[in-house]
């Protein structure tokens, strides 16, 4: 059995030791979740406000989700933007994807002003797409682009494909066409399935080794406003009027504010003792899935890059049922301390996890996702190396999709002392980024204008 190994958690070599909390403290604001989302929420805090800040972790730094990604940095959101539109209007759906792309801007503030070491690398990544009913998808999201005012995507047709002239005219300015084989080598791929591309912005980040770096930026920096506790689940949280109080290990902490940014999948009891009862139903109602993910080195011939491949049955709705595509990554990458070579990641393979099943990160990696990555990347990638591909890399994570695939971020309505910068699914770095800099725009009293992420209810449902 090959064990849960990420390459974002190896390049951490973490020698900190874990300092759990010991005493009763009390503070500003209260962030629970040591992830990118926590990370990122309380550098805006500390950043953009003056209040102090409390970061508490049940288990390590970045070792959830953040810690086993594919790492892809990318901002699209996994509903497409046509259903988006239905479901809140051209405004609002188009406001929520600029404020996902906004998360570029926001990450380079975050590194220049921090200085960073974590490698980032951002470049045109593409999606191959490989049906019809793909292709219309992407127009039609192009044209919402138009309409709304965003940056429309690069959208680039085969020019033999059977099917151009049945696109519909109003969609021609929206796209180009050129010779097949020019598609195929943008994907960097021998399949003659791929009829189109998209090409947009796309970058690769370790966001374990940028959380675990952040977080010792903010220690540094922030000596009187920032502490951190690892190694401390909480397992109570009280709302009172104007404060909150968290049971931690034999202690507890009382803030005025308190952000969860547990990623959906917390095990602790929410007390509202001012206001309506906070159902944690939304944590229940969250679809969980297991992504898996290999990855192996290769001399350092290509430069980085993302890729996506949409096989005809692939779509990306965030529907739990709904087919799976791949990608892949291409990053420099330091492997046991020898010189630069190139990490090549894939993901795709993805299991439902059962309701009320615990997910345990210990668990091994399981063989057949690996055979399906191979097969994938032998039949998609044309560098990969046709046999005996040493996969030195093999981990999964677990990805929560909620009903509506739409993160949730901004004060509870049943009492604003608590706060969410949560909801996960397959793609969350730019999410969360965001999620970060909209709490701390709360918790300073701006006018925080409306948007699809704003929780809606005390149930804690987004629908
Ligand atoms: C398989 C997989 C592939 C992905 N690929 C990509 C990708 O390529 N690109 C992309 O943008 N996104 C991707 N994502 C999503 C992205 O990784 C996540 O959205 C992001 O890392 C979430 O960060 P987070 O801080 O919200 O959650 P996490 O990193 O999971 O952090 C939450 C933290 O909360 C802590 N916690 C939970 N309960 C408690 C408690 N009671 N007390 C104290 N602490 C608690 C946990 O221990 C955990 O460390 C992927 C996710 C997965 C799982």
């Amino acid at each position: 059995m090959i064990p849960n190994h990420s390459p974002w958690i190896k390049q951490l070599n973490r020698t900190r030791p874990v300092v759990p909390l010991d005493k009763d403290v009390s503070g500003d604001v209260v962030v629970v979740g040591g992830g990118i989302a926590g990370v990122t929420t309380a550098f805006f805090i500390l950043h953009n406000t003056n209040k102090s800040v409390i970061l508490v972790e049940a288990d390590k730094i970045a070792h959830g989700a953040t810690g086993h990604n594919a790492g892809q940095v990318t901002s699209y959101i996994e509903r497409p933007l046509t259903e988006l539109v239905d479901k809140f209007g051209l405004k609002l759906a188009i406001d929520g994807q600029r404020s996902i792309e906004s998360g570029w801007t926001l990450l380079d503030e975050i590194l220049n002003k921090t200085k960073l070491q974590v490698p980032f690398y951002r470049f045109t990544g593409y999606d191959g797409l490989s049906s019809l009913e793909q292709v219309l998808l992407e127009l039609k999201n192009n044209k919402l682009r138009e309409d709304g005012g965003l940056p429309i995507h690069s959208i680039v047709i085969a020019e033999e494909w059977r099917h151009l002239k049945e696109l519909p005219a109003e969609f021609k300015h929206l796209y180009s066409v050129t010779p097949k084989k020019n598609i195929l080598g943008l994907l960097e791929t021998h399949n003659t399935d791929y009829i189109a591309i998209v090409a947009y912005q796309k970058g690769c980040l370790n966001s374990a080794f940028f959380s675990e770096e952040l977080v010792g930026y903010l220690f540094a920096t922030y000596k009187d406003r920032f502490s951190f506790y690892e190694g401390s689940p909480v397992k109570t949280v009280t709302l009172k009027e104007g404060k909150g109080v968290l049971e931690i290990l034999n202690n507890k902490i009382e803030a005025k504010n308190i952000v969860l940014c547990t990623n959906g999948f917390e095990n602790f009891t929410i007390v509202n003792e001012y206001g309506g009862a906070i159902d944690t139903k939304f944590h229940h109602d969250v679809a969980g899935r297991i992504g898996y993910m290999s990855g192996y080195i290769e001399p350092i011939n290509n430069p980085p890059t993302a890729l996506s491949y949409f096989t005809k049955n692939s779509q990306r709705t965030g529907d739990p049922t709904g087919e799976i595509y791949f990608l892949m990554t291409r990053r420099p990458y330091e492997h046991n301390g020898k010189e630069m070579q190139n990490l090549v990641c894939a993901a795709g393979p993805e299991k439902v996890l059962p309701n009320d099943a615990i997910y345990s990160r210990k668990h091994a990696c399981e063989e057949d996702t690996k055979i399906l990555i191979d097969d994938f990347l032998h039949n998609n990638y044309n560098k990969h190396p046709k046999q005996d591909t040493e996969y030195i890399f093999c981990w999964h994570g677990l990805m929560g999709y909620t009903p509506s695939g739409i993160r949730r971020i901004g004060p509870e309505p049943c009492n604003q002392v608590l706060m969410y910068n949560l909801g996960c699914n397959g793609v969350g770095i730019l999410p969360s980024i965001f999620g970060g800099k909209r709490i701390s725009e709360f918790l300073n009293g701006d006018k925080v204008e409306e948007s699809i992420f704003d929780p809606h209810d005390q149930r804690c449902e987004i629908s």
